[in-house]
């Protein structure tokens, strides 16, 4: 039998915060692929592996069991500021959806405030949250820009992702070196080349991992 999964329904099949298996059923399954490899999961270095896998990959996701009011906490304040804000170069670490494989890179996050700001810290929070989850790039850079859109109402917001993808390093095309830049613009960031080309011009630098 087919089921048909619609991507609206996996994004919230993934958002429930109640796992449907146990973690002794995960543990197992975990155990099951390493059988599935050609090893010995009873041997002495893997006898805590499957605890172990089982514990980082929800440590890894730990942004579905997470919300964007709960991690807010009242962070976000009336201010009669309306200068571009930029917090540029935020660490990012996310799994990819296809291979669960890291994702490494940066973010680079820009709002201009229409009477409401954030505190600083959150935004890396926010890129957190939705880092830890199962990604795809481009859906990671748009979750971030619309969260601020939807909390800040801003006159803008600019959100670029620089990121190398694992499962293109260490397998199938296996590209080390290989960068992928994603971008969400919003607003006058949208509208207004000016205000986007400062913004380009801010976060001009040289890669980070070379
Ligand atoms: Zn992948």
């Amino acid at each position: 039998m087919t089921f048909s999964i619609t991507s609206d329904t996996i994004q919230s099949l993934n958002t429930e915060a109640k796992p449907r298996v146990s973690d002794e059923e995960m543990r197992q399954a975990v155990r099951t692929l390493l059988i599935g490899l050609g090893e010995d999961p009873d041997r002495e270095g893997l006898l805590d592996t499957p605890k172990r896998v089982v514990k980082a990959l929800q440590f890894l996701t730990s942004g579905y069991r997470e919300s964007l009011d709960e991690l807010l906490n009242g962070a976000v304040f009336t201010e009669n500021a309306s200068e571009m804000v930029l917090v540029r170069d935020i660490d990012l670490f996310s799994s990819c959806e296809h291979h669960i494989l890291p994702i490494i890179g940066r973010a680079h996050v820009a709002y201009i405030p229409n009477g409401k700001v954030i505190g600083l810290s959150k935004i890396a929070r926010i890129c957190d949250m939705y880092a830890r989850r199962l990604q795809v790039q481009e859906r990671l850079t748009a979750q971030i820009a619309d969260a601020l859109q939807g909390l800040l109402k801003p006159q803008g917001v600019a959100v670029v992702v620089e990121a190398t993808h694992m499962c293109m390093v260490m397998r199938g095309v296996q590209k080390p070196g290989s960068w992928t830049t994603t971008s969400s613009m919003k607003g006058v960031f949208s509208e207004d080349p000016k205000t986007r080309q400062e913004f380009m011009s801010l976060i001009q630098h040289r890669p980070a991992f070379h």
